[in-house]
């Protein structure tokens, strides 16, 4: 992709333009290197952080449960999102160091700070195809005596398109273990409402996208996914949701769950608690 861009570059403006293009797409490069050789170090260094997000019942208006997101507490460049190194952890054997660290760390803090209610993890495509991710996780969980019922796991739809009926055996396998699922970022993928029936999945994450504007068409969007989620026996969270306006019309399409900067932005624990 870099060379496609350095070629468009160099044909768009000459030689000078490839020049100055090209210096800034290898140091680009380099800087990633670096950030790679650096995420590789930083789960023994204890850099990584686990924040967690509140996910509200609409009903209720009482936490349900949270959502476990991962920071980056890089010596430099400060807290860094997901987005900056999940990527790139993925590329590499890394993700499953830090996806295990993650499942770790999020049973250590059910137990100290005595959350009830589930914790969402969230899984990338390299874990879920994992042959050993059942296994692992049920022996974590018992290392940690949490009750697998505690634990939901995110998948997205891009977690399941590679095989859809390994993908199911490994779902039915977590599942018989006691552990629960959710489909993440719901309704921007490409699963069948054919699939959707046979997966076993308790609840559907309506994407961020839907719930931004909440336009007219995005509310027909979301009122026929939540319908057809309770039609499947499913329950649907709504993410994103930063404005009492837009969980006034959730609220009034009888969506399950919310999550979203009006509640809380994700947090440590601590911080959450203290709150
Ligand atoms: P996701 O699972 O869809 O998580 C929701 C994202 O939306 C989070 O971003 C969260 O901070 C953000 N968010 C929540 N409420 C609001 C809101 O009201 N407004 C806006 N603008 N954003 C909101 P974050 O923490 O940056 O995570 C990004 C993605 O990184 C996650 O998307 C998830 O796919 C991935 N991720 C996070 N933690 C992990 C992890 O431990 N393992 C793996 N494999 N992926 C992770
Ligand atoms: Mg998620
Ligand atoms: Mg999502
Ligand atoms: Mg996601």
């Amino acid at each position: 992709r870099h060379a496609d861009m350095a070629m468009y570059a160099a044909k768009k403006g000459g030689k000078n333009r490839y020049a100055f293009y090209n210096e800034r797409l290898q140091q680009a490069a380099e800087d990633y290197t670096t950030l790679q050789h650096a995420l590789a170090t930083a789960i023994d260094q204890h850099e990584l952080r686990l924040h967690m997000q509140p996910i509200i019942d609409l009903r209720t208006n009482q936490v349900a449960g949270y959502e476990a997101l991962v920071r980056w507490q890089h010596p430099v460049k400060g807290l860094l999102g997901p987005d900056n190194f999940i990527g790139m952890a993925e590329e590499s054997q890394l993700i499953f160091k830090l996806g295990y660290w993650v499942f770790e760390e999020a049973c250590r803090q059910i137990h100290q700070y005595k959350i009830d209610g589930w914790v969402a993890i969230n899984l990338s495509p390299r874990q879920f195809n994992d042959p050993q991710l059942v296994k692992q996780i049920i022996s974590i969980l018992q290392a940690h005596n949490i009750s697998p019922g505690q634990i939901e796991l995110e998948v997205t739809e891009s977690c399941l398109i590679d095989s859809i009926d390994d993908a199911i055996t490994t779902l039915q396998a977590l599942c018989d273990a006691g552990l629960s699922i959710s489909l993440d970022d719901f309704g921007t993928g490409y699963s069948s409402l054919a699939l959707l029936k046979r997966l076993p999945v308790k609840k559907l994450k309506i994407d961020r996208s839907f719930i931004q504007d909440l336009d007219m068409e995005d509310r027909k969007i979301v009122q026929a996914m939540t319908g057809l989620a309770h039609t499947l026996d499913m329950k649907v969270v709504a993410e994103g949701i930063e404005e009492t306006g837009q969980l006034h019309i959730l609220n009034s399409m009888h969506c399950d769950f919310g999550q979203g900067y009006l509640f809380s932005k994700p947090k440590p624990m601590e911080e959450l608690l203290n709150f």
